[in-house]
């Protein structure tokens, strides 16, 4: 990240357009690193591989189990969703929940191939975020593919906080693996207000990911239909669309980024305790 990138950064991190000097010098904390004991790459991360007079070294699967580990740990995935698997999903006979498995299976086959990402759109509980985890679980394990997930709401706190100088973490802390991130997960995506910083915020993270060519994957509660009204006027017909959340030049940029994947089905919980209770009579 360049010079002219943390000016943007700081300017977006201040509602207020006051400026917070300073803290900028406060450095991440680097990620622990410590190479497990391994008797077959006597730790160095690489083995080699004889057939015949051909020897060649390959990466030792440990450096790659450890490699993962650490991904996962780096990829911040909330408590509550650690139990997130694909194999967990059950999309029962719903068919977009079926054809919502079914291309994330195609997703993570094809990355990096193809580096669309993914729109997951449905109502509240039929499993978007369970398969957005799922999918970035799978990318780290499978493939080595750094990962981060983010709540969107969550996201936009911290950056309004990190403006504050009171606050332990800096804008760079909390942007850069936002934007560095080979593939992150943007949870809830429009679940605040609109407003126009929210709105610089968003497109300056969206633009960023689009230019750099990298892989968002996004959840939403929130219609896909552009905005009826201006900023900060209800369009009062309906609820707010994407469109009215994010603006419309960013719901559009949405559609280039990535694929949408309709999910519509009841709210899992409920189908769970519906038949839960079904079962003890
Ligand atoms: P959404 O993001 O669509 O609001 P979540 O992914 O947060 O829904 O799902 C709510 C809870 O229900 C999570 O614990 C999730 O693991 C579980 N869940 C939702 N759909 C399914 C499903 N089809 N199979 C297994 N668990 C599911």
């Amino acid at each position: 990240m360049d010079e002219r990138s943390v000016r943007s950064i700081r300017t977006l991190a201040s509602p207020s357009g006051a400026r917070v000097m300073g803290v900028m010098n406060k450095s991440t904390a680097p990620i622990a690193d410590k190479a497990p004991v391994c008797s077959a790459c006597g730790d160095s991360g690489w083995r080699e591989v004889a057939s015949g007079d051909d020897r060649r070294v390959t990466r030792c699967e440990c450096f790659l189990g450890s490699r993962a580990d650490r991904l996962l740990t780096v990829a911040r995935i909330p408590a509550r969703y650690e139990h997130c698997e694909l194999e967990g999903y059950e999309p029962g006979s719903n068919p977009s929940l079926v054809s919502a498995k079914m291309t994330v299976c195609n997703f993570i086959q094809q990355y990096p191939l193809d580096r669309t990402g993914l729109m997951f759109r449905g109502s509240i509980g039929v499993g978007k975020t369970h398969l957005a985890v799922a999918t970035i679980k799978e990318l780290i394990r499978a493939k080595n593919v750094p990962c981060v997930f983010c709540e969107y709401r969550e996201l936009l706190k911290r950056i309004q906080d990190s403006y504050n100088p009171a606050a332990e973490t800096t804008e760079l802390e909390v942007l850069r693996p936002v934007f560095e991130t080979e593939v992150l997960v943007l949870d809830e995506l429009g679940a605040v207000k609109p407003s126009q910083w929210v709105w610089d915020t968003v497109s300056f993270i969206l633009n960023t990911r689009y230019n750099d060519n990298r892989t968002t994957i996004i959840t939403t509660n929130l219609l896909d239909e552009a905005s009826l009204g201006v900023l900060g006027r209800p369009s009062g017909m309906r609820e707010d669309s994407l469109g009215d959340r994010i603006g419309e030049r960013m719901r559009s940029r949405i559609h280039e980024m990535c694929r949408t994947v309709k999910m519509d089905g009841e709210d899992f919980r409920e189908r769970f305790r519906s038949n839960a209770m079904r079962s003890r009579g």
